[in-house]
Parts: structure tokens; C-alpha cells; sequence
């Protein structure tokens, strides 16, 4: 029987199904088939691949006459930030029993959808919180100091012609806080090491914070300088950062999205943007990635990264260890490592 390295520990045994109610029979783990939506991991591919019967969906062409080919034999999907299980690919996979996302965003999968049909979801939930937090702040450093701007103007030879222009202080500066979940409360801490005073908005107040709370976003983003976004992308908090909202936080504010970008109305924020509207932004995600709107681009008060908050080596191996955990955990009749549904 194949020894299966647990990567949250030591080896297991791939031989057995343990749930009770079942026949002890050898559990084939290399004949179960798994669908990866798109690349996202070498490393998770390959140990996918030594593991199960890996099909690498974006290699196929004829993407609906495969899945109508091996609607049986594909048992799971891995997804991610970008590609996940909507309703109409889960009702043409029959034999589909877990969904392991190689994210802890779930805005891709179809929740609802996998809970009525008994199909298993899990995600990645912890092991990115510190890196996307650590992004957050490097945003907020990076937008506020025009970090990116002054690289350019010293790359570019314009520094041997005077000065770089004075730019703004964060610490002490307000920051509020949509979303004070894993993430958000990192962020939170991360910022009072810079003196920052906190508040925060989430659907209900955190008993135990010790933040101020604010019962919309409008209040939250009138009484701070600078709004991090780091809420969970659903049908309630898309366009969450709308003009109402730009208004609110002002000519001097900075918005800061490390959550996804539809919480963002991107005509809404380019065009505060240009017009000066808005102090500045620090975006890492966008409305359709990789799409970003040209408009931003000469702006130096606007800092733009390819949606890379958890990524890192160490962040994405650490997330691949954990789609594989489920995908085993499942297949072997245990409880899931980190279950959503
Ligand atoms: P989490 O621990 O589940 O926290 C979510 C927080 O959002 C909670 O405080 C929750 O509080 C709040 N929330 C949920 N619905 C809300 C709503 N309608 N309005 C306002 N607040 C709401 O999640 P997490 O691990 O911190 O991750 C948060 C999100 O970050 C993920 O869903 C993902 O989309 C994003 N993310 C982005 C990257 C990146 O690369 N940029 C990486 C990882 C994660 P209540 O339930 O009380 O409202």
C-alpha cells in the first residue's frame, strides 16, 4: 500500500477506509480522480499528482466534452482564488464528493449549492492570515511614502535633479477596518505597533475587541484615514467601497483592498482617483484581474499589486499542505483539516 506522507505530520498508510459504517477495503488514493482547476502550485500539482489521478483542467481543450467524459471518475476539485465549483460544473460531475480550495476565500465556490447536494468544501484558512496582513501594511507604507514612486524616480535618473516631493506620515494615522475576522484583526495589531488608533465594521460587534466599532461602513470611513477592506467577498459586501463611501473617506484618505476586488466599484475609485477625490489607494485585487484599469497606471499616489497577498513560498506550500490534508482526510473517512461545509 502506498505510504502517504501526512504533510501535517508524520506518514500514513493510504489502505484503509476507516469510516465504520463501510467495508475495510483497500482505498486506491492514486485511482481517485481530481480536477485542478488552473495552475496555481507546482508543488501542489506535483504532490497531487504522485498521489491521485490528476486532470489539469486547463490543458484540456474541449473543456465540456472532457468533463462530460470523466463526469465519474472526478471525485474532487481544487480551486482557488480565481477558479472554483459553480452550480452548473458540480451538477455535471456526479461523482464529485469535496471541494479543497487552495484559498480561504470561497467567493468561487457555490456554497449553498454544495451544502444542498452533501458536496464537501474546505479552505485554507490561518496559515495566509499573517502574510496577507503583513501585505496590508506594506501597502498602507508603500502608498502613504509613494515607496513605489521614489524607486522609480531613483531607477530613472531623476534624483542627480533634485529632491523626490515631500509625502504623508502613517503612524498615528486612523486606520478602520471592514472585516475584523482572521485578517483583519492581524492588520489591526500590526497598526497599533505604528500608533494607530483602530475601528473596525462587521455585521456584528466583536464582544471581546477592544477597538471602536462602527455599525456601517459610511461612520467607519468618515471618522478614519486610511480603510482596509478584509471582509469575505458575498452578495452583501460586493461594491461595498462605493462613491458613497469614497466621499466619506475623503481627499485625504487612503483606501487599502487586500480583500477581493468586487468589493471595490472600480469606475467609482478610478474616477475619485483621477479627480483627486480620493487621498489615495493601495490595491492588491481588482474587479476583473488581471485586468486593471489603464487610468491608474501614471498615478503615484496609487500602488498596484497582482493579487500576491499570501504569496509566498513558505504561505503557499503551507496552503498546499492543507488541500492535501483535506483531500486525504476525506478520502480516508476523517474529519477534514479545515472544513467549510
Ligand atoms: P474571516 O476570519 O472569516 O473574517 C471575515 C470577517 O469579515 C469577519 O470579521 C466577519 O464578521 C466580517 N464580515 C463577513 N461578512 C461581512 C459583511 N457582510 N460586512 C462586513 N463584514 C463582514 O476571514 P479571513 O481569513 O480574515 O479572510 C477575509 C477575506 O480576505 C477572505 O474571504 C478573502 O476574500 C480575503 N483574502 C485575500 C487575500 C489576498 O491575496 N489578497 C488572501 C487571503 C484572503 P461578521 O461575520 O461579524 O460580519
Amino acid at each position: 500500500s502506498p505510504k502517504v506522507p501526512n504533510p501535517l505530520g508524520a506518514s500514513i498508510i493510504a489502505k484503509t477506509n476507516t469510516r465504520p459504517n463501510l467495508p475495510k477495503k483497500k482505498l486506491k488514493m492514486e485511482a481517485i480522480g481530481v480536477l485542478m482547476m488552473c495552475p496555481m502550485s507546482a508543488y501542489l500539482e506535483n504532490e497531487l499528482d504522485k498521489r491521485f489521478k490528476l486532470f489539469r483542467f486547463w490543458n484540456q481543450p474541449q473543456k465540456e466534452e472532457f468533463v462530460k467524459e470523466k463526469a465519474n471518475s472526478i471525485r474532487a476539485i481544487v480551486g482557488n482564488a480565481s477558479a472554483g465549483a459553480d452550480a452548473k460544473l458540480i451538477d455535471s460531475l456526479p461523482g464529485l464528493e469535496i471541494v479543497a480550495s487552495y484559498s480561504v476565500g470561497l467567493d468561487k465556490i457555490d456554497l449553498g449549492y454544495c451544502k444542498e447536494k452533501g458536496i464537501r468544501v474546505s479552505n485554507t484558512p490561518d496559515v495566509l492570515t499573517e502574510d496577507v496582513a503583513d501585505l496590508a501594511i506594506g501597502l498602507i507604507l508603500a502608498t502613504l511614502r509613494q515607496i513605489c514612486a521614489c524607486d522609480r524616480y531613483v531607477r530613472s535618473g531623476l534624483w542627480t535633479k533634485g529632491d523626490f516631493k515631500l509625502t504623508t506620515k502613517f503612524s498615528g494615522k486612523s486606520v478602520g477596518i471592514i472585516g475584523l475576522g482572521r485578517i483583519g484583526l492581524a492588520v489591526a495589531h500590526r497598526a497599533e505597533a505604528f500608533g494607530c488608533p483602530i475601528s473596525y465594521y462587521t455585521r456584528s460587534e466583536k464582544p471581546d475587541s477592544k477597538y471602536k466599532y462602527y455599525s456601517n461602513v459610511i461612520d467607519l470611513a468618515s471618522n478614519c484615514q486610511i480603510l482596509v477592506v478584509a471582509c469575505p467577498l458575498t452578495k452583501e459586501t460586493r461594491h461595498i467601497i462605493n462613491r458613497e463611501v469614497i466621499d466619506a473617506l475623503g481627499p485625504k484618505g487612503v483606501l487599502i483592498n487586500i480583500g477581493r476586488g468586487p468589493h471595490v466599484d472600480e469606475p467609482e475609485l478610478v474616477s475619485a482617483l483621477v479627480e483627486g477625490r480620493l487621498g489615495g489607494a493601495g490595491l492588491d485585487v481588482f474587479e476583473n484581474e488581471p485586468e486593471v484599469p489603464e487610468q491608474l497606471f501614471g498615478l503615484d499616489n496609487v500602488v498596484l499589486l497582482p493579487h500576491v497577498g499570501s504569496g509566498t513560498v513558505e504561505t503557499r506550500n503551507a496552503m498546499a499542505d492543507l488541500v492535501i490534508g483535506n483531500l486525504e482526510a476525506h478520502f480516508l473517512g476523517k474529519p477534514l483539516l479545515t472544513p467549510v461545509v
